[in-house]
C-alpha cells in the first residue's frame, strides 16, 4: 500500500506494479490538486524510463532550449545551451505538476483512493498496518510512505527530524503568457530570485524566493522584483494575485534511516530537501525505480528495504546538501558578497561544472548511481 498519491507514490504505484506486487494508493485530499509548474531534469526522466513511465511524462513536458543564471539586470552569468545539456545526459524540462501527476495516473491505469487520510502505521505479526482517519485500518505486506514533507508515516515510525525553516519563501505561478523560445532561467540579485520556465501548450511557470518571516503568507512577491530584468516586470503584471501560491520553505537534516520493518518512506518523506536544485521529482522518482528493482530481487522485504536505503541514501544526500549550498550562497546579503558570487559563477570552469552536472543526471536503476 502506498500512502500519499504525489509524484513519488503514483511512481512506487507504478513501479510496484510492474514488478508483480498489487498496490493500491491512498490519499489524504479529498480530490487531485491542481499545483504549479516545475522543472524536472534527464535523472528523473531516466528514472521514469525505467518503470515505464517516462514516454507518457515527456508528451506532457516542454524541453528547454538550455539554461541560463543571470544577474536581476539580465546580464548572464553561466549559459548551458540545449546541444551541450545534450552531451551530459539531456535538458531540463517544464511540466505542469497537474499533467505530471494525469500522466502517472494514466500509467498506473487507475485513480488512487481519495479522502483517505493516513493517522498512523505499525507493523504487527509481520504485516504493516495503516490507520486512517475515519477509524479504518488497513493491512498490507508493505506500506510506503510518499506522503510528503510533513509524513505522518515518517513521524509513526519515529524517523521524524525536525523541519527547519530556511528563513525564505517562494511565491509561484503558472499563466498563459507568450514567450518565443527561452532557455530556463534564473536570475539572482541579493538575497533573492527569480526563475522563469516555459511549459507546454503557451504557458510560464514562474517563481519569485526571497527572505521573509516565517507564516508572514505576503500574497505576492516582494514590490523590486517589478524592477528586474524582462520580461520579469510583464510576467508580474499578468498575474492576478489570486493565481500566485506563497509556500515558506523547510528541510531537515538527513534521516537516520528510511524504513522500520515493513513501513518505507519515498520522495520528501525520506529527504526533505530545500527546492534549490529543481530535483525533488526527480530524487523521488529514481526511489520509486530503485525500490521496486530491490523489492524484484526475492531477498525478501526487510532486506530488500535495507539495500534500497543503501543504494539511494548517497545520491538523494548530495541533493539535499547541493540545495541546501545553494540556498546559502543564493541569500547572501553583502554586496561585495554578492558581486563575488556573480565573478565566481562567471567565471567557475566550464568543464568542471558541467562535470557535476552530468553526475547528477546519470542514473542507473541497478546500482542507484
Ligand atoms: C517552492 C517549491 C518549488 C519546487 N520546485 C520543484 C521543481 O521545479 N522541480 C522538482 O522536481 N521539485 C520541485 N519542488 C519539490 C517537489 O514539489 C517535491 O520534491 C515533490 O512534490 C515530492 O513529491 P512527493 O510525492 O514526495 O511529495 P508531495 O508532492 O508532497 O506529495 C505527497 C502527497 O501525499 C499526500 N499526503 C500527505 N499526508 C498524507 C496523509 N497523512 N495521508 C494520505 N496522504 C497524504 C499529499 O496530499 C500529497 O498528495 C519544489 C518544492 C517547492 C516547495
Amino acid at each position: 500500500m502506498v500512502i500519499g498519491a504525489g509524484p513519488a507514490g503514483l511512481a512506487t504505484a507504478i513501479a510496484l506494479r510492474r514488478a508483480g506486487f498489487g498496490v493500491e494508493v491512498r490519499e489524504r485530499a479529498a480530490e487531485p490538486r491542481s499545483g504549479n509548474g516545475l522543472t524536472l531534469w534527464p535523472n528523473g526522466l531516466r528514472a521514469l524510463d525505467a518503470i515505464g513511465a517516462g514516454a507518457a511524462v515527456r508528451a506532457g513536458a516542454l524541453p528547454a532550449p538550455g539554461t541560463s543564471m543571470r544577474s536581476k539586470t539580465g546580464r548572464s552569468l553561466y549559459e548551458v545551451s540545449g546541444p551541450v545539456m545534450d552531451t551530459i545526459g539531456g535538458r531540463g524540462a517544464g511540466m505542469h505538476r497537474k499533467d505530471l501527476l494525469d500522466a502517472l495516473t494514466g500509467v498506473l491505469g487507475e485513480r488512487p483512493v481519495f479522502g483517505a487520510r493516513c493517522v498512523g502505521v505499525r507493523t504487527e505479526a509481520g504485516r504493516a498496518v495503516a490507520e486512517f482517519a475515519d477509524g479504518t485500518e488497513a493491512r498490507a505486506d508493505l506500506v510506503v510512505g510518499a506522503d510528503g514533507i510533513r509524513s505522518s508515516v515518517r513521524a509513526g515510525i519515529g524517523l521524524a527530524e525536525p523541519l527547519r525553516y530556511a528563513g525564505f519563501t517562494v511565491w509561484r505561478a503558472t499563466i498563459e503568457f507568450e514567450l518565443p523560445p527561452f532557455p530556463g532561467v534564473l536570475s539572482m540579485g541579493g538575497p533573492n530570485q527569480f526563475g522563469i520556465w516555459r511549459l507546454p501548450a503557451g504557458r510560464v511557470y514562474w517563481f519569485a524566493s526571497a527572505p521573509a518571516v516565517e507564516g508572514a503568507s505576503e500574497s505576492r512577491p516582494p514590490g523590486f522584483f517589478e524592477n528586474w530584468h524582462a520580461p520579469i516586470p510583464e510576467l508580474l503584471a499578468a498575474t492576478e494575485s489570486e493565481e500566485i501560491t506563497a509556500t515558506d520553505i523547510y528541510d531537515s537534516e538527513p534521516l537516520r534511516a528510511w524504513s522500520a520493518a515493513r513501513v518505507v518512506l519515498a520522495g520528501d518523506a525520506a529527504h526533505p530537501s530545500m527546492p534549490n536544485m529543481g530535483q525533488g521529482t526527480s530524487q523521488a522518482f529514481e526511489d520509486a525505480a530503485v525500490l521496486a528493482d530491490c523489492l524484484d530481487g526475492g531477498a525478501g522485504i526487510e532486506p530488500a528495504l535495507m539495500e534500497y536505503e543503501r543504494r539511494r541514501r548517497r545520491r538523494a544526500r548530495a541533493a539535499w546538501s547541493q540545495a541546501r549550498m545553494l540556498a546559502r550562497i543564493g541569500g547572501w546579503r553583502n554586496p561585495l558578497a554578492c558581486l563575488l558570487r556573480e565573478k565566481l559563477m562567471s567565471a567557475a570552469p566550464e568543464r568542471a561544472q558541467l562535470r557535476q552536472l552530468e553526475r547528477l543526471f546519470t542514473f542507473h536503476p541497478k546500482s542507484g548511481e
